[in-house]
């Protein structure tokens, strides 16, 4: 069996996919307002919503490289793929991890079968990076079982996802104080009286990925909706999951920025200015070239982040790395394109300028570039820093 990731048979299922079923039709999808449901119906099929998921729960339990490799490969093709999925799958991976078995079996194989889709309910507008100043608070009740209430922002799938974890802050029965800062993460079905999607939030690119503002009134939760059944875990069982969403995200980048580097190669040969393709004038064969080569040093950024968690189980600062210089690179490399492609690339009927308007939400989400600059100083600086960097 081929040990590079590209060759695996997942991958070139989701390729072949990719170029029969999406790349075609991603211009008409987008200019339209329907919802491309068929297509997720055929990543179902596929089990891409079971990637994370265990055989026995009845999901593919991918490799963290094919994860990331297929993230890749579906940015490429069209890059709401992965938003449909990357926190989907960070639920499907926290419930795998920290789940009680009653919570495995009952929400994994609907996750993992696509009938069910995750979402993960962290933001509030009053609190993104900063998550352990949330005010979703979850009430303990004499019976053990929780009052929800609280407001979230942004949530991705906010609208279509089944089953969201929502981060709150718990306060125990009997502690009428609201300063108790036991975060823990709750599951919570959709159709559960009280929850109520207030808006959808418009956004400069992502059309089909719904972005919805939530408020929970008094949402009365059983006591097994907490995650894993012990209080004050959430933020510890988030960031050992965001790790694998970081590297994801920094793959998804990859993709976009290949498609974009993609379109204006070809563009470059096809292109004629002053009696010869544009490929040949130095300034855009230096554009290429810098696109290449950025794109490059990020897929082995991110790769060498994927050994590195694979290899030592966390790969904090090197997720981190991965992300920040992969998504900084799809801003760059999207910029390039539009510069390539001249009026072109500022046109809706050429995707350039798509490809430039998604670009940025990598570096927003996921934990913010900024934040990760931090992680990635605080590993530098810790006694294992140097060691994992090479420099000793
Ligand atoms: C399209 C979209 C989809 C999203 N999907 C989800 C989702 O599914 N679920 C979810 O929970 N959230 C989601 N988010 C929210 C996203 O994760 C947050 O926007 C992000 O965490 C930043 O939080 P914030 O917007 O409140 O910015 P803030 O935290 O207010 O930050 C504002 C600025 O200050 C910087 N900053 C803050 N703290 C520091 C610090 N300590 N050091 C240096 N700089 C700092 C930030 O980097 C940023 O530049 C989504 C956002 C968008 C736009």
């Amino acid at each position: 069996m081929s040990h590079d990731v590209d060759e695996m048979e997942v991958v070139v299922g989701v390729k072949r996919f990719l170029q029969s079923e999406v790349i075609p039709r991603v211009a008409e999808i987008e200019a339209g307002d329907e919802f491309p449901q068929d297509i997720l119906d055929k990543m179902a099929e596929l089990g891409l919503f079971g990637m994370p998921v265990p055989e026995e729960f009845g999901g593919i339990n991918l490799s963290l490289a094919e994860y990331v490799a297929i993230m890749e490969e579906l940015a490429a093709g069209w890059s709401s793929l992965p938003s449909f999925l990357n926190s989907h799958c960070t639920v499907a991976r926290i419930l795998t991890l920290f789940g009680t078995d009653a919570q495995k079996s009952n929400y994994l194989p609907r996750l993992a079968d696509g009938s069910g889709r995750g979402a993960i309910s962290l933001t509030e507008p009053g609190a993104g990076s900063d998550l352990k100043s949330i005010r979703t608070t979850a009430r303990e009740n004499a019976d053990g079982s929780y009052t929800l209430s609280g407001d979230k922002v942004f949530i991705t799938n906010g609208m279509r996802a089944g089953l969201h974890l929502v981060l709150a802050r718990t306060i125990p029965a009997g502690n009428a104080s609201s300063t108790e800062s036991n975060i823990s993460l709750f599951i919570l079905e959709r159709d559960t009286p009280g929850f109520e999607l207030t808006r959808l939030i418009d956004k400069m690119a992502f059309h089909h990925v719904d972005t919805a503002e939530l408020r929970f009134e008094n949402v009365q939760l059983p006591k097994e909706s907490l995650v894993g059944g012990v209080i004050g875990k959430g933020l510890s069982q988030l960031l050992s999951v965001i790790e694998v969403g970081r590297i994801a995200m920094a793959g998804s980048a990859v993709g976009l920025a290949r498609a974009a580097l993609d379109t204006a190669l070809r563009y470059s040969q096809e292109r004629q200015a002053f009696g010869v393709p544009i490929c040949k004038h130095q300034a855009i064969q230096i554009h290429l070239a810098n696109m290449g080569t950025e794109l490059t040093a990020a897929r082995c950024l991110v790769r060498e982040a994927v050994r590195q968690k694979e290899k030592l189980g966390r790969a904090d600062m090197m997720a981190s790395m991965a992300k920040v210089f992969a998504t900084e690179a799809g801003i760059n490399i999207t910029r390039e394109a539009m510069r390539v492609l001249g009026g072109y690339g500022y046109v809706a009927e050429f995707p350039a300028e798509r490809f430039y308007r998604e670009a940025p939400l990598y570096m927003l989400t996921e934990g913010s570039n900024e934040i990760q600059r931090n992680i990635i100083a605080r590993g530098m600086l810790a006694s294992d820093g140097p060691t994992l960097l090479g420099l000793v």
